[in-house]
């Protein structure tokens, strides 16, 4: 069993999902075959911690300062935001549906 990031050809992604090693899921969304993200961190590989802490100024009015990743996560979730947006292609092209324009 891994633990793996999955992106479908229409952009959805299926985060920290249990499966069998070469296993391929179907996209609880759409139900199109996703392809592992691999974008995504490695556990146990890079510390939780931040050697210098991060402060974050747009999250409100206030900077506010973390200190570990899963303290940033936590609260960027808490706000209905995504820590980073990785762009998915559909099978074929370098075009992604759900993408009209990266700022
Ligand atoms: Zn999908």
């Amino acid at each position: 069993m891994a633990k793996l990031d999955f992106c479908c050809p229409n952009g959805h992604e299926q985060l920290d999902m249990m499966v069998r090693y070469g296993e391929r899921p179907p996209c609880q969304d759409c139900g199109a075959t996703m392809e592992i993200l691999w974008a995504s961190s490695f556990p146990n590989v890079i510390p939780d911690t931040f050697g210098t802490p991060l402060v974050v100024e747009h999250f409100g009015d206030q900077p506010e300062t973390f200190t570990s990743r899963s303290e940033h996560r936590r609260r960027t979730k808490e706000l209905g935001l995504r820590v980073r947006d990785e762009h998915c292609s559909a099978p074929g092209t370098d075009k992604n549906r759900n993408v009209s324009r990266w700022v």
